[in-house]
């Protein structure tokens, strides 16, 4: 279990004063311009050591990311953006840090900025977080007003700007090329790629995109050591993580705990175990509504990190877990996400636009059961014809849902079917 000593986030649940007083008396800006004086190399370099992965669900090596930006200005500005449209279903936990720990942010906004030749942050927050908004912009007005932020930055030597930009309530800006459009003013559609951000991103300027927790974690890496932060978790999963817990456990909560956590305990620690009992476990979704689910078999030995997951044909994710227990229908949980899928997609390329159409059609007729079992294979099929084909990720997230539903839980679904042949549909399925 994480030591609370060992915790990043010491504000989650904003029982302290989320203040810049408040903020340095928990350690945060503190000797930020020693930590920039290392140098640009240095830092890229440690948290390269540090074993940090994105916290936005893909996973990749976060310090490898900021090594691709141009070591020598063309001439053009370079940006960090800050991602912060947290829309995946299940997904709650940068709202926290914002909430109630904005100056974790804001300092790895600067560092993590002159660490890749950027005098300018654009964090895109979604629509919807309000209060989060608010939240971040009372702290950025103090880190101005205490000379954090701006020429000179934290007295740094680097002139910094942060900007809070909110999005309007759609999945997609979620997508780092359409966030950038999206910025730009222009409707959220994904771009292709190539070009990459780091070479042509905002205005065609080198731009690397991170998520919020992964840009607040790292003033607390630099200041304890890359070392320590990969002293947790299994190797190639280092570091403390947010857990984002929903669906039927005791208590729903957003938690930090190391990297590589079973799954058992994480929900058995922190949320009062399932509901009913862990044998009354029928499925979790460990990583938000993209990543297919795992069989209560598969959750008994479950290892809460990006490799053991992916060995499962599942994945990490945003780490947003999703306990269905046996009372739900499972079949029509993943209909919904179809329909959330279906709904997002921004349209413009074919195997998207039109498979998620095709594949929330026929999960309807599932949930119902009036289909015909050969449809199932169809359907996969379809899922198929949609995953990799596709110029974002959207499609991918869409398909893998069901797929994972087929893989666990087919003979449900064919029940289902012959149930409504035969008249004896149970009631739940019937609503
Ligand atoms: Fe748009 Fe879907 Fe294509 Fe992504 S995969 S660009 S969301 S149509």
């Amino acid at each position: 279990m994480l030591k609370d000593q060992d915790r990043i986030f010491t504000n989650l649940y904003g029982m302290h004063d989320r203040s810049l007083a408040g903020a340095k008396q928990r350690g945060h800006w503190d000797g930020t311009a020693e930590i920039i004086a290392r140098g640009r190399d240095k830092i890229v370099e440690q948290v390269k050591a540090s074993g940090l992965r994105g916290r936005g669900g893909a996973g990749f090596p976060t310090g490898l990311k900021w090594s691709f930006m141009p070591k020598a200005s063309d001439g053009r500005p370079a940006y960090l953006v800050i991602n912060a449209d947290e829309s995946e279903p299940g997904t709650c936990k940068d709202r926290e840090i914002m909430r109630h720990d904005p100056h974790t942010l804001i300092e790895g906004a600067l560092i993590a900025s002159f660490a890749m030749g950027a005098n300018a942050c654009y964090i895109y927050i979604r629509g919807e977080y309000i209060r989060e908004r608010e939240a971040l912009q009372a702290a950025l007005d103090e880190c101005y007003d205490a000379g954090l932020l701006g020429k000179n930055a934290a007295k740094s030597g680097w002139d910094f700007d942060c900007y809070l930009h909110h999005g309007a309530g759609a999945y997609i800006c979620g997508e780092e090329t359409a966030l950038l459009e999206s910025l730009e003013g222009k409707k959220g559609m994904p771009r292709m790629k190539p070009p990459f951000p780091a070479g042509a991103g905002l205005y065609g300027c080198p731009t690397t995109v991170n998520n919020v927790e992964s840009i607040a974690v790292v003033p607390t890496i630099l200041r304890r050591g890359p070392e320590w932060f990969a002293g947790f978790g299994r190797p190639n999963n280092a570091g403390t993580k947010l857990f984002g817990i929903s669906g039927h456990v005791m208590n729903p909560c957003v938690v930090e705990e190391a990297m590589s956590i079973p799954l058992k305990e994480l929900l058995d620690r922190h949320c009062g175990g399932v509901r009913g009992g862990w044998k009354n476990l029928k499925a979790v979704i460990p990583g938000g509504s993209s990543v297919p689910l795992l069989t209560q078999a598969q959750c008994d030995d479950a290892i809460m990190d990006f490799d053991w997951l992916r060995e499962q044909r599942s994945g990490l994710g945003t780490a947003a877990v999703i306990v269905m227990d046996q009372s739900t229908d499972v079949i029509k949980a993943i209909w919904r996400l179809s329909k959330f899928y279906k709904h997002e997609s921004c349209g413009q390329c074919t195997p998207c636009r039109e498979g998620t159409g095709w594949m929330m059609r026929v999960m309807d007729r599932l949930v119902r059961g009036e289909a015909e079992v050969e449809e199932i294979d169809m359907l996969i099929s379809v899922t198929k014809q949609v995953e990799g084909h596709t110029i974002c990720a959207l499609g991918d997230a869409a398909a893998w849902p069901i797929q994972g539903l087929v893989r666990a839980f087919r003979e449900e679904i064919e029940d289902r079917i012959k149930a409504k042949k035969t008249g004896r549909m149970g009631a739940m399925a019937a609503e």
